[in-house]
């Protein structure tokens, strides 16, 4: 079965097209377009203009990659949600276009489902992990447990890499600021002290962002800030991670969103994991950030296990949760 998806949550494009061979996912072409606001945070509208701009070309090059023909096409996913409305809708809608277009299947399908389920679909031995997703918008703790996906932990203000641009955006750095705060971090010396908020499960950033501007203007150094940032975020977030882990008893964990590319978030999530006895994954990067592969190939699972959807009810769902997905594809 092949499956194109297009995948406009936020602040990237991207189509990719993917053949399902019984369980295992096989990426034919994963093409994104970034966004990049001039100044300041990332706005919807804009977003969406440079979607349109660029979604139909993205088509057109993804199928020539894959070297897979439209005929050849079984079915055109989409992320339904959760995220921006206007990037929501701009990706939808191509969907519809192209499904209305080529007589193909549409299937809506839930961004932060597609992140685990790549991982499930593309590497080896994992199998069903907890995934943490961390990522701009972001930030949960998610493991299967009674025919759902369930959230387990997650932020209760900002994302962890939207905690990371904005401290960036603050002192200067240019976005994405996440890898640069990670270049700074490695020449940190000093632990400057930093709240570290868990409540439950759950976990708040902004008052560590305030006390971490806070510090930058008393003159303190960068690098140490970064050093201190990193370390306290990622403490708390391996933390919820490990709890859910050893609450639904699980021994893989897997890594998903644009900061699993950070060094220092996958050591500590690797340390937590041997030292429980557990595997840890992380999935090549392509398929790790947004990207349409992923889309395509939730999509496909769950047409294969049944799921249908007509047009009238594709409608987006920018608070599209992940507990409300009935997994049809897994026991
Ligand atoms: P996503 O929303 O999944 O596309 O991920 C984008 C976010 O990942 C942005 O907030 C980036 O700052 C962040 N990011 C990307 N690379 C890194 C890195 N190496 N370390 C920390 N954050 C990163
Ligand atoms: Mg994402």
């Amino acid at each position: 079965m092949i499956s194109i998806g297009i995948e406009g949550t936020a602040h990237t494009i991207g189509v990719g097209i993917v053949k399902k061979k019984g369980q295992k996912c096989k990426v034919l072409s994963n093409l994104i377009k970034i966004y990049r606001p001039e100044k300041g945070g990332i706005h919807p509208r804009e977003a969406a203009n440079h979607h349109a701009n660029h979604v139909a070309d993205l088509i057109k090059e993804s199928a020539e990659e894959a070297g897979v023909s439209f005929d050849e096409l079984d079915i055109v996913s989409f992320s339904q949600g959760p995220g921006l409305g206007p990037c929501l809708r701009t990706a939808a809608t191509a969907a519809r276009a192209l499904s209305l277009s080529t007589k193909k299947p549409l299937m809506g399908v839930n961004h932060c489902v597609a992140h685990i389920e790549i991982g499930r679909g593309t590497i080896d031995n994992c199998k069903d992990p907890v995934l943490l997703y961390t990522s701009g918008a972001n930030t949960q703790v998610i493991g299967f447990a009674e025919g759902k996906y369930r959230v387990f932990g997650e932020t209760l203000d900002i994302g962890i890499g939207n905690c990371l641009d904005k401290f960036g955006r603050e002192v200067g750095l240019e976005f994405p600021c996440g890898p640069k705060i990670e270049k700074l971090a490695l020449d940190g010396k000093k632990y400057l002290d930093l709240p570290y908020t868990i409540k439950g499960m759950d976990i708040a950033f902004s008052g560590l962002l305030t006390a971490a501007i806070q510090y930058f203007k008393s003159g303190e150094s960068l690098e140490d800030i970064c050093y201190s940032i990193q370390e306290t975020t990622f403490a708390a977030l391996t933390e919820v991670t490990e709890r859910a882990m050893a609450h639904i008893e699980k021994k893989e964990v897997l890594l998903g969103g644009g900061v699993a590319s950070n060094m220092r978030l996958r050591d500590m999530v690797k340390t937590m994991a041997e030292e429980r006895g557990a595997s840890f994954f992380v999935p090549n990067r392509s398929v790790c950030i947004d990207n349409g592969a992923m889309i395509a190939w939730l999509g496909a699972l769950m047409y294969e296990s049944g799921v249908r959807m007509k047009v009238e009810n594709s409608i987006i769902d920018q608070r599209f949760r992940t507990d409300m997905v009935d997994v049809t594809w897994r026991e």
